[in-house]
């Protein structure tokens, strides 16, 4: 869950890199030659038992390809950063600002889309998700040594916007934060909730993206992505299997590694604010039931094992699974928390939405 216009917006790029390829590919090799020719060509064409034209060797005898290499593996290496809570090494190079203000420019969209939906600030749900937010906000702070981080969470104009989505069949129960502090939910997703624990889990595992700062990870590896797709085209020849190859192996897997860890940061946050963090398996059964109502309505879905590897949030069940044994760690937390002196809502400071709920 759920869907994120973030990430979206990185595939795009792929599609768009991969298309740009294609571009080239055509204009230099595809109209003279067959793919299968050009390796050929590219490896075994001799005149009159001369040398070869291109020689393996020579290249990586180049000394500028080394620098190339070194200096692209000491830029990995010097951007590899440990994601918060979990400690998962990645790979960020681009820095916070640009992925608020990718958001800032996925937010004038949502705003345009959906202008006409949004309920007003009078609705009680507002006051809800706001103090849910809140402590969820400054658990975050609390729980992170990066001063860098607690920075940008500070200078983030947080907003909430629930949407209007009456026909739950039509428009499947959403909800997302994007880079730039914007809060989306669809009311089609409050039944689900059901209750202030069911509400923490949608916006703590949403929050966790952006602690995470997912779209910002899945943004560094794109041209890792065409890097790999354009190397599997121009030593198979065959276009598209690059990209399906990189997609299926390295893509989707990462997305998914995703979703379970910003499961696990949610789980983690509801644990230390004393939310009912059981109420996290509750959730996602509802879900799952939801899932099984639309399988077997008219927007019926396929629903196996290859639609599941290709997914990019993991089977609800195995989420489910993952939860549960994450729960003797999350009573120790839970045990060892203070979440019950916490004095947050005193502290004006410590609101993240202008007025104190
Ligand atoms: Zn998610």
């Amino acid at each position: 869950m759920f869907s994120h216009q973030i990430f979206r917006l990185g595939s795009s790029r792929l599609a768009a890199g991969t298309a740009l390829r294609g571009q080239f590919g055509r204009n230099f090799s595809k109209p003279f030659i067959k793919p299968q020719s050009i390796r050929y060509y590219a490896t075994y064409r001799r005149f009159n038992n001369s040398k070869p034209e291109f020689d393996i060797r020579t290249l990586l005898r180049n000394r500028y390809l080394g620098y190339f290499v070194a200096g692209s593996i000491a830029f990995y290496v010097y951007n590899l950063d440990a994601a918060p809570f979990t400690g998962r090494h990645r790979f960020l190079w681009i820095p916070y600002w640009l992925e608020t203000k990718i958001g800032d420019y996925s937010y004038s969209q949502l705003l345009g889309q959906y202008q006409n939906r949004i309920v007003p600030q009078s609705d009680p749900h507002y006051a809800q998700i706001s103090r849910i937010m809140n402590r969820l906000l400054a658990s975050a702070i609390d729980g992170t040594k990066d001063p860098r981080q607690v920075a940008h969470l500070k200078s983030l104009n947080w907003t909430i916007h629930i949407i209007n989505a009456p026909d739950a069949a039509r428009e499947p129960p959403n909800a997302f934060i994007l880079p730039n502090g914007k809060i989306f939910i669809f009311s089609s997703i409050l039944p689900i909730c059901k209750n202030e624990d069911g509400l923490a889990t949608v916006l703590s595992h949403e929050l966790s993206h952006q602690l995470a700062h997912h779209s910002l990870e899945q943004l560094s590896a794109q041209p890792i992505y065409m890097i790999l797709s354009t190397l599997l085209y121009a030593s198979t020849g065959i276009s598209g299997f690059g990209d399906l190859l990189v997609t299926g192996l390295f893509q989707m897997p990462s997305s998914r590694e995703m979703e379970l860890e910003a499961d696990h940061i949610g789980c983690e946050l509801m644990a230390r604010l004393c939310f009912n963090f059981r109420e996290a398996v509750n959730f996602w059964g509802r879900m799952e039931q939801f899932e099984e109502r639309l399988r077997k309505s008219q927007y019926a879905l396929p629903n196996n094992m290859m639609m599941d590897f290709f997914s990019t949030h993991p089977n609800t069940k195995k989420r489910i699974q993952d939860i549960q044994l994450w729960i003797p760690e999350l009573n120790t937390i839970q045990e060892s928390s203070d979440c019950h002196q916490f004095s947050l809502f005193q502290d004006f400071s410590r609101n993240f939405f202008g007025t104190l709920r």
